[in-house]
């Protein structure tokens, strides 16, 4: 079984790299993507524990990016090791970003009323403390009953909480991604807002080169659409169950929501071979 994206508490998981590592091997994975938001620090971490149990684990990033004023996901796989400084160098600026903002989030949160700090936020997030990490706190402090109304109220884009980040752009991430030498591929389409089919020319314009036609949130006739986009645009499949660990508990790793996800095994090497050829 294979799973290419996966995250860890590096990112907004709440599994350390090694329980990973650990929980693909209990559950029959043999080709693991971690895919953390923003950061490599979880692969890194995990990579010598996969290399002592056996596992094959694949690098990857999932970027937050913006399309057309939206928030769109955007997976990069195989980014080679020759490009990997200049892209990790260019990582660091977004985290600097984030933190820069969340400085901004917090004092924005004081003025509303809420005792909270920084601090607080970071032993939850870490390198990567990002929203969904001050959702947890507002939840654990009282202020919300739950994770989705700390976003409905506070945290989203259209909540009075609301503080700006820039975001690279959808086509920014997609270079970068080819220019290190990787895979791009389109994160849970079925989260975007609007027609993915009419994007699609437009994306494949940028050098977009996948699709995650296989998802945890993809019904059957989802996963058939994007399989079609992905032939009739030459893009590559990407799948994966987007494991977030406890936070996310209905989510398996490998087999999605109740065993809703089937990733066929042979993408994983037409993957490869597209991403040894250098990009045209
Ligand atoms: P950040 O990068 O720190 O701005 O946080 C963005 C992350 O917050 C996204 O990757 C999502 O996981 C999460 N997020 C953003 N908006 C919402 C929302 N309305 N509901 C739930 N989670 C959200
Ligand atoms: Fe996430
Ligand atoms: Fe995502
Ligand atoms: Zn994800």
């Amino acid at each position: 079984m294979i799973d290419l994206h996966s995250h860890t508490n590096e990112s907004d998981g709440t599994f350390s790299p090694a329980q990973l590592v650990a929980e693909a091997i209990r559950s029959g994975v043999t080709s693991l993507g971690v895919t953390d938001h923003d950061t490599f620090a979880g692969y890194d971490l995990a990579l010598p524990v996969a290399r002592e149990a056996g596992l094959d684990l694949i690098c990857g990033i999932e970027l937050s990016t913006k399309l057309h004023g939206q928030s769109v996901h955007l997976l990069g796989y195989f980014l080679s090791t020759d490009g990997l400084g200049e892209f990790r160098s260019w990582i660091r600026e977004l985290q600097a970003a984030r933190r820069d903002r969340n400085i901004r989030l917090v004092a924005r949160l004081q003025e509303l009323g809420m005792n909270i700090t920084l601090d607080e936020a970071e032993r939850r997030g870490r390198g990567m403390t990002g929203r969904p990490h001050f959702a947890q706190l507002l939840v654990e402090k009282g202020y919300v009953p739950n994770l989705r109304q700390a976003f409905d109220e506070y945290l989203d884009e259209s909540a009075k909480g609301y503080v700006y980040r820039r975001e690279p752009t959808f086509a920014e991430g997609v270079k970068w991604i080819r220019d290190a030498g990787g895979i791009s591929s389109l994160a849970h389409p079925i989260r975007v807002r609007g027609e993915v089919r009419a994007l699609m020319p437009e994306l494949c314009e940028m050098g977009l080169a996948a699709i995650e036609a296989y998802h945890s949130d993809h019904s059957p006739e989802h996963t058939a659409l994007y399989l079609d986009l992905a032939r009739r645009h030459g893009l590559q499949v990407t799948g994966g169950s987007d494991f977030h660990g406890a936070v996310k508990p209905d989510v398996s790793l490998g087999t999605g929501c109740a065993g809703n996800l089937k990733i066929p095994e042979d993408l994983l090497q037409r993957l490869r071979e597209a991403a040894a050829k250098p990009a045209a």
